[in-house]
């Protein structure tokens, strides 16, 4: 063992790392992995501040996810990506003994997030039919010290959207023990059942959201909290001094802006209409046995012949997502929705795959 493993905390030497798309793929010229848009937009940046450290929440870029989000500027944390939001509910609220809750299949980074800071994790599955398992879920909170629970909708990998009832009956059986997050990455894809404008009434709700999936801006790692003011007060203790760049404050303000606002929304009619080819094509293909219902800009959906089907898919070129070895997804393969070339690319290779 190197002096450096013996040094490593106990818990990270034999923790896995996030198998984001990003580490795990190799070649390929058509990305389907990992949920990204295919949109890449042009911004202007003002290099006269590069001398000076940023603001800590720069006014304007609170001012933009404020008025976006309909929500009081004190009601927002801008920080690195969604991902810096998880670890930092979980450095903000867990103590050693205490624990998170998440409900599998879900989005990787809460175990890791709180895996690193040395805190369990409680797994709640979904039902067999996608949705919380409420009954189960109160019962761990009696038997748990849980401080904060990740509910992610429409959820990752799956794509369903967690319904507006059972993100209520979550949030009272926490009232008063843990912070409720609710991982809004995808909600452009279906805004109207975002849970934003609750914040006022449940005092333990955190609505994570990331300028990465439909705005386009995975490359410059930005994302926001909304929750109530004391919430965020007590995040922004634990978040870095500096935590948002110049340049990132800048582009993601823009993005904000009526005209970056009015491009998303032309971008995700677009994406959403190539969800819609890819949706039919699936529903042709004979060795494609079910798909799951898509609230974002991916899908779902089983097939006997992942292996083949992925294999072939990547020699092609194209590189989508397999997570056949999750609870409830056996046979499962992901897929995200790219441009319109893309999306005929893809339909083209997946017709031509001759199932065995
Ligand atoms: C992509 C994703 C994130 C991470 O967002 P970043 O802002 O890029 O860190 C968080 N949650 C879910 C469910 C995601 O799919």
């Amino acid at each position: 063992m190197s002096l450096a493993n013996q040094l490593t905390r106990k818990n990270i030497q034999g923790l896995v790392p996030y198998e984001s798309a990003r580490r795990t793929m190799s070649g390929g010229r058509i990305w389907l992995n990992a949920n990204e848009s295919p949109f890449a937009n042009a911004y202007e940046l003002d290099d006269s501040v590069y001398n000076r450290y940023p603001d800590f929440q720069p006014a304007d870029l609170i001012s933009s996810y404020a008025a976006y989000a309909n929500v009081e500027k004190n009601q927002v944390l801008a920080g690195r990506g969604a991902d810096e939001a998880i670890e930092l509910l979980v450095r903000t609220f867990c103590e050693k003994d205490e624990k998170i809750l998440i409900c599998p299949p879900t989005y990787g980074m809460y175990a890791i997030s709180a895996e690193t800071c040395n805190i369990d994790v409680v797994k709640v599955p979904l039902k067999s039919d996608f949705t919380l398992d409420i009954p189960a879920i109160e019962q761990a909170q009696k038997e748990h010290k849980i401080k904060v629970v990740f509910i992610c909708s429409p959820n990752n990998p799956t794509g369903h959207l967690v319904s507006a009832t059972q993100i209520k009956q979550v949030l009272n059986i926490f009232a008063s023990s843990a912070i409720v997050a609710v991982d809004e990455a995808y909600i452009e894809f279906a805004y109207e059942n975002t849970v934003a404008g609750w914040i006022n009434k449940y005092a333990n709700l955190a609505v994570l959201r990331t300028m990465s999936k439909a705005f386009g801006l995975a490359g410059i790692r930005c994302g926001y909290t909304l929750a109530n003011k004391d919430i965020i007060e007590s995040m922004s203790k634990v978040i870095a001094p500096y935590p948002i760049s110049w340049p990132v404050a800048q582009i993601a303000t823009q993005a904000l802006s009526e005209t970056g606002l009015a491009r998303m929304h032309s971008q995700l009619a677009i994406i959403l209409e190539q969800k819609n080819k890819v949706q039919q094509a699936l529903d042709s293909l004979d060795y494609v046995y079910e798909q799951l219902p898509s609230a974002s800009n991916f899908i779902m959906f089983r097939t006997k012949q992942k292996q083949g089907l992925f294999k072939y898919l990547v020699d092609n070129g194209i590189l989508i997502r397999d997570y056949s070895k999750q609870v409830l997804l056996d046979d499962s393969l992901r897929i995200s929705i790219g441009s319109a070339e893309e999306t005929q690319a893809l339909i083209e290779a997946m017709q031509a795959f001759k199932a065995e």
